[in-house]
């Protein structure tokens, strides 16, 4: 496998994003193929015993195991490191599974972590449920207060953890102030940018030391594979995460990175379409709904954060109606064109209850505290025409109650 026709690293690792996005990472077999190899392997075969033993001593280049490493795969995490201007990634099989070993891979008992209160339902589930049973504390705060942050942070805290935009809230979270505070106790600040992706935002260009992904969300951006990502330092992904990953086995399949890998050729054409037609849409439902979220409104209370750190608003939006789950549901069993499905990121406009779907596992009060209400819905903006969108949403609003 040759790494790509362009061998020049000095020229070829100074791509920008939207570059990478199409050929960052790209190796080539013998056959010289334009479109990156699907190599559905498991095991690899060596030419004498001597190379199977120099190669597992790690004193010879070369692959060993799928579990370890995978052509495919290794072509998807070269990629997303340069997208994201890291010196490594990791891919795992699921954004969850990249979340759960980029936390647990640097925590033991005794160690204390301070995350964000908005977050997918998971992440939540993480931080409150599983680090504590081993004996990992956890504080909440209120991600887009700064100082809560500073004034959270003891002296064995370990690890900052946190989304920005967060699901569903669209919480925005200061990166350069709060990765900043992290750097200045010796906290390693982890990210999850699956909103954004580094095509809208960079956390590292902010001080972020690890940025973990879903990959399920826009970098396949069609609704058809699970994927994770975890970028960071090659020191931190060699010595940290990968004896984690390795002997866990979260790996993802070489089928699933390669459609990830198609995924990203389109991912800035998407991001930037699919950004455009959410703030149309998000226009409309101001002057039709009690309250919206999109942080590219000026009526998000923090607008003008969001538009420093990202280069468009992104994908999704919240929007409140007054009539709790009754009014929701009722506007939801009303749409034509816009599915009902919690999944987000994909090209087909999708619309959720998350009090009663992707936050339903946490109790009232969290979902509460963090904002879900009964009368959130979180809309995911696809690539359809956006008229089309706005159509089947007034239908939907005037047949649930909210006439123009
Ligand atoms: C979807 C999502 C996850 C989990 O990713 P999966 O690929 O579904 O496991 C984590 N964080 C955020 C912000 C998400 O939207």
């Amino acid at each position: 496998m040759k790494r790509h026709t362009g061998q020049d690293r000095s020229i070829t690792d100074n791509w920008r994003p939207a570059t990478q996005a199409v050929r960052g990472g790209t190796a080539r077999s013998e056959y010289g193929e334009t479109s990156e190899a699907l190599f559905l392997t498991s095991g690899y075969a060596y030419d004498k015993a001597s190379d199977a033993a120099a190669r597992f001593a790690g004193e010879q280049v070369g692959m060993t195991y799928s579990r370890l490493q995978n052509p495919t795969v290794e072509m998807l995490e070269q990629r997303i490191a340069l997208m994201e201007g890291a010196e490594a990634a990791r891919c795992m099989a699921s954004g969850m599974a990249a979340m759960t070993a980029a936390l647990l891979s640097q925590v033991q008992a005794g160690d204390h972590v301070v995350a964000g209160r908005a977050a997918f339902g998971s992440c939540r589930w993480l931080t409150d449920t599983l680090l504590p049973k081993f004996g990992v504390a956890t504080t909440i705060v209120d991600g887009t207060d700064t100082q809560a942050w500073a004034d959270a942070a003891r002296p064995e805290t370990k690890l900052f953890f946190f989304e920005t935009p967060a699901n569903p809230t669209l919480d925005i979270v200061d990166l350069a102030a709060v990765c900043g505070i992290a750097r200045e106790r010796g906290i390693t600040s982890v990210v999850d940018n699956a909103f954004a992706t580094p095509l809208l935002q960079r956390p590292m260009d902010y001080g972020a030391d690890v940025v973990a992904y879903s990959a399920t969300k826009m970098m396949d951006g069609q609704g058809r594979v699970l994927a994770g990502a975890v970028c960071g330092t090659a020191e931190f992904i060699d010595k940290t995460l990968l004896p984690f990953v390795r002997n866990t086995g979260p790996t993802l399949s070489a089928f699933n990175a390669w459609v990830v890998l198609k995924g990203l050729e389109t991912l800035d054409l998407r991001i930037n379409r699919q950004s455009e037609n959410a703030l149309k849409v998000a226009q409309f439902l101001e002057a039709r709904v009690p309250r919206i979220l999109y942080p590219n409104l000026q009526s998000h209370p923090q607008h003008d954060l969001a538009m420093r750190q990202m280069s468009a608003g992104g994908t999704i939006l919240s929007l409140f109606v007054d009539g709790g789950r009754t009014q929701a549901h009722a506007l939801l069993d009303a749409l034509e064109l816009v599915d009902i499905s919690n999944n987000i990121g994909d090209s087909r406009s999708l619309m959720t209850h998350p009090a009663s779907t992707t936050h339903a596992g946490l109790s009232e009060q969290v979902r509460t505290e963090m904002g879900v209400t009964e009368g959130m819905l979180r809309l995911n903006i696809g690539l359809e025409d956006p008229l089309d969108v706005i159509d089947d949403l007034d239908r939907a609003l005037t047949a649930a109650g909210l006439p123009a």
